[in-house]
């Protein structure tokens, strides 16, 4: 594979049922992303043009950016992520070109997603923020280079871009217009029955003791992001493993040592 992210098409082997919680948003994505993709001609008889940009907005380590890989793996579509920060951060005109030549790998892999992390930075509002002059035209450039290229999206092509910001609020109006991102999602932190799906998930693996209740688990981790509780189940295993390197299982002690070690990335005030 090319070393520059951005072109890279990458391979999604995540699926839906990576995901834990989320069962709503799951469908939406599946009808918005999946079906335009995979039952073309029905859009087509039923003239219904399917929507070209979703954006997924909410806290970090929420899985943004899995579902954006979900979506094009049930799809079978390929997958291209660009960052925005990233992009921002280039000499002058490269993250134009970045951007025009991820769309036209695309328009060439199609059916592709085109992901974009980091949207805000890639978009920010017009003249918002203290940033000097320079760097406005930086995102203003970005910017336009983007809409033209979601203006250029014809129905056929295959091609739907999700975008994931943390801050929706900075997004320029302009991305909003119809046929640009139509649909817009709030990913929310997990819930504890989301929570225990995703305790469930990343333990799928782990040889877990009898004594192990996940529900308990998903109680005491309000705040917890899924990725906050993914690295909760690593942790528990490190626990047993520095404890006894022949441990044949993770016990309850295990979980309650790593959940008073770990704190949570999320406070009241991330949640929108
Ligand atoms: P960021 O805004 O920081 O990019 P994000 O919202 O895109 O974050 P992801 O990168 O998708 O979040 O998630 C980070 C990690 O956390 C993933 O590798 C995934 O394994 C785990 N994770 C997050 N949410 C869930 C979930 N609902 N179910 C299972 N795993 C999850």
């Amino acid at each position: 594979p090319s070393m520059t992210r951005g072109i890279t098409k990458e391979v999604s082997k995540v699926s839906w049922d990576d995901i834990g919680g989320l069962k709503d948003l799951k469908k939406k994505l599946q009808q918005a992303v999946e079906w335009p993709i995979k039952h073309a001609d029905s859009f087509a008889r039923l003239g219904i043009s399917p929507v070209r940009g979703v954006l997924l907005h909410g806290p970090p380590g929420c899985s943004k950016t899995t579902l954006a890989k979900a979506a094009a793996n049930a799809a079978q579509a390929s997958f291209f992520s660009l960052s925005g920060a990233e992009l921002y951060s280039k000499y002058v005109g490269e993250g134009e070109a970045l951007l025009r030549r991820t769309f036209q790998k695309a328009r060439l892999a199609a059916p592709s997603i085109v992901f974009f992390d980091e949207a805000d930075a890639i978009a920010p509002k017009r003249g918002h923020g203290g940033s000097s002059g320079g760097n406005v035209s930086v995102g203003e450039r970005l910017l336009s280079t983007l809409l033209t290229e979601m203006d250029g999206l014809e129905l056929a092509t295959g091609i739907i871009v999700l975008a994931a910001t943390n801050r929706p609020h900075v997004l320029d109006a302009a991305l909003m217009r119809p046929g640009r991102f139509d649909l817009v999602l709030y990913v929310p932190p997990p819930d504890a029955e989301g929570r225990h799906e995703i305790l469930g998930i990343h333990t799928r693996h782990m040889k877990l003791g009898e004594d192990v209740d996940l529900r308990k688990v998903a109680e005491s981790t309000d705040h917890f992001t899924g990725a906050d509780l993914e690295g909760l189940c690593r942790e528990a295993g490190m626990v047993a493993l520095r404890e006894d390197m022949s441990a044949d299982s993770v016990c309850n002690r295990h979980f309650q040592t790593a959940r008073d070690s770990l704190r949570p990335s999320l406070t009241k005030s991330m949640i929108e």
